[in-house]
């Protein structure tokens, strides 16, 4: 299987890039005494995948292209809106390790940006915007837009539609308004996280947390939706596009990284204790993911080490020669860490990639909540 992440952000010269890369990959595979026939096979696979690049006009803002292709015509593209360093491997399964780092750390985001009459819903998938769900405007007067809910800075009293009324009874009227207005909003909100299934929820609005508008929002939003709030962000639904999409996508990552401190201080509590559910370094990690143990596997974005790998019944190893399972000898890989998350993925185990620095849990490189002990 030939796996090939390469990075199409402009003005990369990608496709030489793409030559040397193949250039490289070819001279190991000789150096490294691999089978006259299969090189061939080989051979023909890295041939039809420059051909392909190479021949590719539009890529319609995509940064990573990612190819999958086998010499007995398997062929599989993927082009994605976040880059990644460009990268080539042959080897006896997929190299898929880039791609579950990418579809984990970007969790499909419904982003809602809602003031006093207005309110705008998109998806977020990938750091882009993804679909636009709607813009919705309500029928609250248009001049209480601007209070966001401190209302009655609108029309002198006395005359217009508010004559004869007094101060407090035209506030509540428009806190009414405002109240119905958010109320359809988190309705709507709900109703297409029914329809779309989302991972989680954004919400902008005037002046963010601090706002008079969030507060009263949230206690219209239903409970599933409270719980899967992961941000709010100061924003107001006129704003440009690529300022709303930056903003939400600042506070998704706020949320990613929050998430991410608090398994690993969970990892380290669990592996302290001698019969806690946790387990660090790859050579516990191993032994416990072959025995079924691994709830949740989580690895250093940037650990690696080399390990052997099964071609039959993907037994791994760090230093084994042949298979116990089938006698069969070990092929070593590059990457032993995406063997070990595909054997977790393949387990039904959940799987962090870790993308900051944490001082204990670098080190290591790699951990894993376990299911149970033996
Ligand atoms: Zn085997």
């Amino acid at each position: 299987m030939v796996s090939l992440y390469l990075n199409v952000t402009p003005p990369r010269p990608f496709k030489s890039e793409l030559h040397s890369l193949i250039h490289e990959k070819r001279a190991r595979l000789a150096a490294s005494g691999v089978e006259k026939g299969l090189r061939r096979n080989i051979d023909e696979v890295l041939d039809r995948i420059r051909a392909h690049v190479d021949g590719l006009r539009t890529l319609e803002g995509a940064r990573l292209l990612v190819l999958f292709a086998t010499p007995d015509g398997f062929w599989q593209g993927y082009r994605l809106p976040v880059a990644l360093p460009s990268r080539l491997y042959v080897e006896p399964d997929p190299y898929i390790r880039p791609l579950t780092a990418l579809l984990e750390e970007f969790d499909r985001y419904c982003v809602l940006v809602v003031d006093a009459r207005e309110a705008r819903l998109f998806t977020m998938y990938l750091g882009e915007i993804e679909e636009h769900l709607g813009f919705f405007e309500s029928d609250t007067p248009s001049w209480i837009s601007e209070g966001d809910g401190r209302a009655a800075r609108g029309p002198a009293l006395g005359v217009g539609p508010w004559a004869g009324w007094r101060e407090p009874k035209i506030q509540r009227h428009i806190q009414d308004h405002v109240h119905r207005h958010l109320k359809q909003v988190s309705d709507r909100t709900f109703q297409a996280f029914k329809r779309f299934s989302f991972d989680r929820l954004i919400v902008g609005a005037p002046e963010g947390r601090e706002g008079k508008i969030y507060p009263m929002l949230k206690r219209h939003l239903h409970s599933y939706l409270q719980g899967r709030l992961a941000g709010v962000f100061p924003g107001e639904p006129d704003m440009p596009e690529h300022e709303l999409k930056k903003r939400a996508l600042e506070a998704a990552q706020a949320h990613e990284r929050a998430e991410e401190e608090r398994l690993i201080a969970r990892l380290l509590e669990e592996s302290q204790h001698r019969d806690g559910l946790g387990v660090l370094g790859i050579e516990r990690v191993l032994p416990a993911l072959m025995l079924g143990q691994v709830h949740t596997l989580v690895v250093d974005h940037s650990f690696r080490t080399p390990g052997r790998v099964c071609p039959a019944d993907h037994y791994l190893s760090l230093s084994e020669d042949r298979c116990p399972l089938c006698g069969g000898k070990l092929a070593p890989v590059e990457d032993f860490v995406d063997e070990v998350v595909e054997e977790a993925i393949a387990q039904g185990a959940e799987v962090e990639h870790v993308f900051t620095e944490h001082p204990e849990f670098s080190a290591q490189g790699s951990g894993a909540l376990l299911r149970f002990r033996v």
